[in-house]
């Protein structure tokens, strides 16, 4: 067994992860850094983000931070901590400064300023993009800046399986090398965790398959608690039947939301931003619109509303949505510049996250997360689109400098006792060898349509006791599973297994969670308690693991400066 020391060792190569290594790299040349994906750096899910990235760039023109606060934290229906909304809003437009200098290439103005386009939720114009290809352009840029410093380290195709965390810190991780088929070590002085969100224990999601929430499950099984993750944002504008993202820059740039009668329904959800008001209100739009029969009829139930984008003409889908045109032909062998494209609500976004403090930092005082793992409570009950790819950069750089702030001034020297080495291997290998009846496959597809059908868009105590019966009679199911690839090369039916494990662990925290909130707030909808209830749950949910499920207790909102109203658009 190899093991290897780390000043600080980063997990997600995502745009959290990638910003944080480059923040660290420029700062100090002398420390030791660690990268770690469980697929290639650049194959991330943080290339497929499309459509935009936040930031007050032209005041000049009538923005402000208080106007993008302001904005965040209504979007948030009121469940943002105000501190930390002020705090990211004035550091996303530096982010975006440092990029432009690093050599993205922004979609620019006929002045030559740097362009931005409307996006939902937001008074002013103000998501930064490069065509619709946002994530991938910001992804190789900070890759590239990377490539000018030399104490990192890279582990590709490397799935982590544990954290070793004793006496209340960090001390390094357990991984298993898919690509030289060995176990590795790494001792850390510090921990950064990007890993992302948990997508993909939904089925219809517009979320890569390697999203499967694993920082999540890791550092919740191992005390740090999970915070707020009954909010699970689902996109208006999934692609039938794939769930593949059709970014909200089409209704940015214009596109419109019809009902099979052909009508702008958005009209009656929302009267004054119509199609761009944020994502709760839409896809709960949308699905009325289709469970009062005005959707049309999809496959495997997955009916549909249009969005139609034929009234932009050639030109501008052309220059501004290429990905979008490109996406529809060759999935469905539509050409949105001729017809509207079918529909409806996907899950897009983990609001929740790891419980991190400001700086990013966990109840651990050297672990620390950022991007869509870390809940800092700045997206709150429903993320406003273009807020988290800026979220992943600012917090990136936040959580780079805190870790390295920590190696410098601590003495620190990480220990992990031989026999929890041990313990790991032992899991890992009699995992490999479990010949049970149950089929992962199985599992995974059932625990995905326990997710979509009870703990979608509309909730209900019924629907939801079904959802935590469901996903403990999985979790009782998977001690009893096989894994039939016994090798130690590539084993995707390891990986893919471990991954189950911890989309259980994820899934339960999320129904349990959304079951315990009898209120209805931003992207947590309840049949049963329609209203957002002030009084009792303007509070964000902690969960922390216990062997019979989690122990969900609240906190308060920080409110500075803004006091919750109605939410009307
Ligand atoms: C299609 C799509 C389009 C989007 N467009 C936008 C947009 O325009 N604007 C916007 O603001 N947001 C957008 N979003 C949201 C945004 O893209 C994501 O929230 C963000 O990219 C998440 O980045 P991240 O760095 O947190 O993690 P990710 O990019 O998801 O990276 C996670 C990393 O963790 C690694 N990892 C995970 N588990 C393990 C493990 N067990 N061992 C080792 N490594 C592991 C992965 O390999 C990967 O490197 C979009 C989302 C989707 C689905």
């Amino acid at each position: 067994m190899e093991v290897l020391n780390y000043d600080i060792i980063i997990v997600g190569t995502g745009l959290a992860g990638l910003r944080a290594a480059v923040e660290i790299c420029r700062k100090n040349s002398r420390v030791k850094v660690a990268l770690i994906s469980k697929v290639q750096i650049m194959r991330a899910h943080s290339v497929c983000a499309e459509g935009g990235t936040a930031a007050v760039l032209h005041p000049e023109d009538g923005d402000s931070f208080e106007l993008h606060a302001w904005d965040t934290i209504k979007g948030a229906d009121f469940l943002a901590d105000q501190d930390v909304v002020m705090h990211f809003v004035k550091i996303c437009p530096e982010e975006m400064y440092l990029l432009d200098h690093w050599g993205i290439p922004w979609s620019r103005k006929e002045d030559g300023r740097i362009n931005q386009r409307p996006f939902g939720g937001h008074t002013y114009p103000r998501a930064t993009f490069a065509e619709d290809k946002t994530g991938f352009f910001e992804m190789q840029t900070l890759y590239d800046r990377l490539q000018m410093y030399e104490n990192w380290d890279r582990f590709e195709e490397v799935f982590v399986t544990k954290l070793f965390i004793e006496d209340g810190k960090f001390h390094g991780l357990f991984a298993y090398d898919m690509l030289n088929g060995k176990f590795l070590v790494l001792k850390g002085k510090t921990v950064i965790l990007a890993t992302g969100g948990g997508g993909r224990i939904y089925a219809f999601t517009t979320f890569s398959h390697a999203v499967t929430g694993d920082g999540l499950a890791l550092a919740y099984r191992e005390g740090v608690p999970l915070k707020n993750m009954e909010f699970m944002q689902f996109h208006p504008t999934g692609l039938v039947p794939s769930g593949i993202l059709m970014t909200e820059a089409c209704r940015g740039e214009g596109g419109q939301l019809r009902n099979n009668k052909g009508e702008r329904f958005m009209d009656r959800y929302a009267p004054e931003k119509m199609e761009l008001a944020p994502r709760d209100i839409i896809a709960r739009a949308e699905m009325t619109e289709i469970l009062e029969g005005r959707g049309f009829k999809g496959p495997d139930g997955l009916d549909y509303v249009h969005l139609d984008l034929t009234h932009l003409g050639r030109e501008k889908i052309l220059e501004r949505l290429p990905l979008i045109r490109e996406v529809t032909m060759s999935y469905i062998g539509l050409d949105p510049i001729e017809k509207p494209i079918p529909v409806r609500p996907a899950q897009h976004y983990t609001m929740g996250g790891i419980d991190v403090d400001i700086d990013g930092r966990s109840k651990v005082p050297n672990l620390f997360a950022a991007g869509e793992v870390a809940c800092n409570t700045l997206h709150g009950a429903n993320r406003l689109g273009t807020n988290s790819t800026a979220e992943c950069i600012v917090w990136g750089r936040i959580t780079g400098e805190k870790a390295l702030e920590f190696v410098e001034n601590e003495k620190f020297e990480p220990e992990i006792p031989e026999g929890k080495i041990k313990d790991e291997e032992k899991r890992i290998v009699e995992f490999m060898q479990k010949d049970g009846k149950e089929s992962i496959y199985q599992l995974r597809k059932e625990l995905r349509q326990t997710m979509d059908r009870y703990v979608g868009v509309f909730r209900d105590e019924e629907g939801l006791k079904t959802a935590v019966n469901k996903i403990r009679e999985i979790k009782q199911r998977f001690k009893n599973i096989k894994v039939h690839d016994k090798g130690m090369y590539y084993n995707t039916d390891l990986t893919t297994a471990l991954e189950l494990e911890n989309m259980i662990d994820v899934a339960e925290v999320v129904a349990v969670g959304a079951l315990e909130r009898k209120e209805s707030r931003g992207a947590h909808a309840r049949r049963d308690y329609t209203k957002r209830d002030d009084k009792n749950y303007l509070k964000h949910t902690v969960a922390e693991y216990t062997p019979e499920g989690p122990r969900i207790s609240y906190r308060d909102v920080k409110i500075t400066i803004w006091k919750p109203v109605e939410r009307k658009y």
